[in-house]
């Protein structure tokens, strides 16, 4: 800007300097011409009077280093010169002035030299006997003054760049100081230039639109944010480096990682070879998922890229926790093969059985324990697809919705332990009820098979002279059910595994006791129903208690 100022100004004064000049020395040269004319004009009819009085006498000892004077005959013949020889002169009868004069009385005309570096004015006038009186005097033309006046010329014109530098600077800083100080966060507030009105209106409706702009974009992050930060899925967001760009606090706490990873390489939170793997194909296809497990828990990652005008500008990983969903698709096909293999055995018991009687191999005296044994087969596969049935009931809550009503838990032990006092009985095993009336809301059936799972492994897994007590009543003002026995126990290794579906401690014994294996589960399945938690504690040989809290 400073230069261009100084060119601007270097240039204004080189104008206005040559055009003064030029105008000055065209008006100086003018004014000298005609006071020039004018002066030869006066010289020669003073000079005419003279002659015509004196003859050409009057010249002698003429100062004639001013003006020359040439007396011409009619005939153009030169008869006198202040200058030069007159015999030496040729005939001036072809001269401007001359011809003018002798016509007329009185001539004039200017010449240029040879050189063009002066300038000749004549005058001429014709005297009263016919001769012809001529004066003369040279200028120098504009040209010579010019170039005799060009070391002037140029020591101006250095002394006005000079002064045009000088000058520029200061104008410049003055000019553009103001500019500098412009306050551009509120362009309209400057009173500095009318002419940068219409720049400052401009920078001033942008400012407004980019305002606006970054509130939109602010209130749009800050609702990805609340959305992101709320999800109970981990959010990754990485740039096409593989840096984190933003990430959600679930995915931090799956991650564990404490400060924030924005703006650091991925790797730093997550190293594993699969994630890496997957965060490249993903680049590469669009997409890809893989399993993995994190703090223990299970999680599926999905990868998807992130595509801005065509170009790859990302990728964003969702992690979904599928810890519940793996371990029931897990508990599904383990519980298709146990019942596979549960209803098997007793069938194959029992066409082995069949089969024996049909070809007629059974003694008759053993005819009764054949069919006894076929009948104890099928009722152990009755009450194993009855309690499948129940199961899958529980499981997926399918079926007729059951009504919850007012069911007393301590009616329902003594139901209980008088359905089960035959087996008890055969078992010598010694069944109480204790506690009292205990009222609480629930489904009478589920509640049912509860008490009586329970007090039936009570019964089952007990010794000859032992006992089993059911007993109800309030605690913190929930309702309780303990069932305890002093039986056989469960050994430690196993307690937490028991209420798995098909899971027996002694698998050997199975048979004997008669269990299916779902009796637990069960009872799992019909707490879960109503909100409740079950504690189970247990001693080998000393016996089990199992406590129910609604
Ligand atoms: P089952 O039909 O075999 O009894 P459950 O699911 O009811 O199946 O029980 C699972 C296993 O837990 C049983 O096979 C048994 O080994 C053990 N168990 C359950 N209750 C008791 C108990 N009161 N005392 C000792 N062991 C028990």
């Amino acid at each position: 800007m400073k230069k261009r100022i100084f060119r601007s100004i270097i240039a204004v004064a080189m104008t206005v300097l040559i055009a003064g000049f030029v105008l000055a020395v065209s008006f100086l040269y003018g004014y000298f011409r005609d006071s020039q004319v004018t002066q030869l004009r006066e010289e020669l009819a003073i000079a005419a009077l003279n002659v015509n009085r004196y003859g050409e006498e009057y010249f002698d000892g003429f100062d004639s280093s001013v003006f020359r004077f040439t007396l011409v005959a009619g005939d153009g013949t030169v008869l006198y010169d202040t200058q030069a020889s007159a015999e030496n002169m040729e005939n001036h009868l072809d001269r401007e002035e001359i011809k003018e004069a002798a016509e007329s009385g009185r001539g004039s005309s200017e010449r240029y030299s040879s050189t063009l570096t002066e300038r000749t004015f004549y005058e001429a006038v014709r005297l009263e006997n016919g001769d012809i009186l001529r004066i003369s005097a040279s200028q120098a033309t504009v040209g010579a003054l010019i170039i005799g006046m060009l070391p002037g010329i140029a020591a101006v014109i250095l002394a006005a760049g000079a002064v045009a530098l000088i000058l520029s600077e200061r104008m410049a800083k003055k000019i553009v100081s103001p500019v500098n100080g412009l306050d551009l966060e509120n362009p309209e507030k400057n009173d500095v230039y009318e002419e940068l009105a219409p720049l400052l209106t401009k920078i001033s409706r942008q400012h407004r639109q980019i305002s606006r702009q970054m509130a939109e974009l602010k209130r749009e992050k800050d609702e990805f944010d609340q959305i992101t930060q709320s999800m109970s899925e981990g959010m990754v967001m990485l740039d096409k480096r593989g840096f984190v760009l933003s990430i959600n606090a679930a995915a931090m706490k799956l991650f564990e990682v404490s400060g924030s990873p924005e703006g650091r390489d991925f790797l730093t939170v997550d190293r594993s070879p699969e994630m890496s793997r997957a965060v490249r194909e993903a680049m590469e296809r669009k997409r890809s998922e893989f399993r993995g497990e994190r703090n223990g828990r299970e999680y599926q990652f999905i990868i998807s890229r992130i595509d801005t005008d065509g170009e790859t500008a990302g990728v964003v990983i969702l992690c979904i926790d599928v810890t519940e969903t793996a371990f029931a698709e897990r508990s599904r096909r383990e519980f298709t093969a146990n019942v596979s293999h549960e209803l098997k055995t007793p069938l194959q018991s029992i066409i082995g059985s069949a089969e024996l009687l049909e070809a007629g191999l059974v003694k008759p005296e053993d005819t009764r324990r054949f069919i006894g044994n076929i009948r104890n087969e099928a009722a152990r596969l009755v009450s194993l697809i009855n309690d499948i049935i129940r199961l899958s009931q529980l499981d997926e809550n399918s079926g007729p919705v059951p009504s919850p009503e007012t069911v007393d838990l301590y009616g329902l032990a003594n139901e209980v332990a008088a359905e089960l006092a035959d087996r008890a009985a055969e078992r010598d095993v010694k069944v109480t009820v204790s506690g009292g009336p205990c009222m609480m809301s629930g489904v009478r059936g589920y509640l049912y098979e509860i008490v009586y799972n329970l007090c039936d492994n009570a019964i089952r897994y007990n010794k000859a002279g032992g006992s089993v007590e059911i007993n109800t009543g309030f605690k913190n003002g929930s309702p309780v059910l303990t069932v305890s026995d002093t039986g056989i126990g469960i050994p430690p290794e196993h307690q937490s595994r028991v209420f798995e579906r098909f899971y027996r401690v002694d698998k050997s014994h199975s048979k004997e006791t008669g269990g299916t294996g779902l009796g637990l589960s069960i009872v799992k399945h019909a707490v879960a129903y109503h909100g409740g938690t079950i504690k189970l504690d247990s001693e080998v040989n000393k016996g089990t208690a199992v406590t129910v809290t609604f």
